[in-house]
């Protein structure tokens, strides 16, 4: 009678038949589905029994909010929840105003356990489903969200639960951000030792994403629109298994609008303010060389003391677009000459390449539209100079 199994069949003889599965089980797989049911009833019956507990304390009622005279207990009423483990049923004490005033109806305990008026499903299972939906569509959300959980959902509760979220969400920042342009600070995240002592780098760019064209529902063409991102991290590094020290990005955070750079900017900057930029040792900004981009440096944080740096993928696409132009995309020369003029970039001698394209430029023979484009990408690198020397030394 020492058995697990055999003690919780005696405690509750409806865990006997899953016990039993897991006993006769034929596999492995068939073992853990078996446990993982036992698992889901005992943690149903602990709840439970620690919900009834709770509620058989002596409650204390409160004044009504319309005409002032105390509430008074209408008795147990019963209450259930769908959560990551089941169904969960529990009486709890309800009480009303005596003279029946609309609305004066509590539930003090469901107030306690952070449950609202009319809550189905667990605040763990809302969380997990707004997770998944962030990664795949909603009505795969709903089916992934069943086979973990075994909580079944109707079309459109993510959906709303989603919404709720985003609202909360929205209405926090919209908070802070008051706050913010009323000059007082949020509060600097705490970071490890090791952390403090790294390079903060912001980055931002602007990414196309693809929108439902309709609110709830899937049907419709597609809508790409430009989503501002920046990116806010401590500049790492680490040693491969074969010695190689490469750079890591730690303490990533993420701010995006489908805005305006101006949109992005306040937010960037709260959270910016919140990774350490005013104390951080050194501040990196990296971006393209775009005259947006490039003021949201000028006006957040060239006050700080942070240091630019083109970001070298924008660069070396400039650059494609004068070779392709000057020599046809499609051609070995171009591919060669693009190669040879990245690495240089690349390496610190941004100058050579500087000077070879002005002598390009000044070429007789070049189109008049190769020329322009050339010129353009000549302008822009020398607009950069003192931001491309530092390609390399970032991470070392
Ligand atoms: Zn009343």
């Amino acid at each position: 009678m020492s058995r697990l199994s055999d003690i919780l069949c005696d405690y509750d003889p409806q865990l006997q038949e899953p016990l039993a599965r897991l006993w006769e089980a034929a596999s492995l797989v068939l073992m853990v589905l078996a446990a993982w049911e036992v698992v889901r009833r005992l943690a149903v019956r602990l709840m439970e029994e620690s919900l009834t507990a709770r509620a058989q304390q002596p409650e204390v009622w409160p004044v009504c909010g319309r005409c002032g005279r105390w509430l008074r207990s209408k008795g147990f009423q019963p209450r259930t929840l769908h959560t990551l483990f089941g169904v969960i049923g529990w009486r709890r004490r309800v009480g009303r105003c005596p003279k029946g005033c609309k609305g004066s109806q509590i539930a003090p305990l469901d107030q306690v356990l952070g449950l609202v008026p009319h809550q189905r499903t667990g605040a763990e299972v809302q969380w997990m489903g707004c997770l998944l939906a962030v990664f795949v569509p909603y009505e795969t959300a709903r089916r992934l969200l069943q086979q973990l959980t075994g909580v079944e959902l109707a079309v459109g509760t993510l959906w709303e639960w989603v919404q709720q979220v985003g609202h909360r969400a929205r209405v926090q920042l919209e908070g802070e951000l008051r706050a913010l342009a009323a000059g007082e600070l949020p509060a600097v995240e705490p970071l490890a030792a090791e952390l403090e002592a790294l390079p903060l780098v912001i980055g931002a760019d602007g990414v196309m994403v693809p929108f439902r064209p309709h609110p709830r529902t899937a049907k419709g063409k597609t809508r790409w629109r430009e989503v501002k991102v920046a990116i806010l991290a401590r500049l790492g590094a680490r040693l491969t298994r074969q010695g190689t020290r490469v750079t890591r990005l730690c303490q990533r955070r993420l701010v995006a609008v489908l805005g305006t750079i101006e949109e992005l900017s306040p937010g960037l900057w709260l959270e910016a303010v919140r990774q350490g930029v005013r104390t951080a040792v050194q501040v990196v900004w990296l971006s393209d060389g775009g005259r947006g981009l490039w003021t949201v440096f000028q006006r957040l944080f060239q006050a700080v003391g942070a240091v630019a740096i083109l970001d070298f993928y924008h660069a070396a696409q400039n650059l494609y677009k004068g070779a392709s132009a000057w020599l046809d995309g499609r051609t070995r020369a171009c591919q060669q000459w693009f190669a040879d003029f990245r690495h240089r970039l690349r390496h610190g001698h941004e100058q050579h390449v500087l000077v070879e394209l002005a002598a390009l430029v000044e070429a007789m023979h070049l189109p008049e539209s190769a020329r322009q484009t050339l010129l353009n990408v000549y302008t822009y690198l020398k607009t950069h100079e003192d931001h491309i020397l530092r390609f390399g030394a970032l991470g070392t």
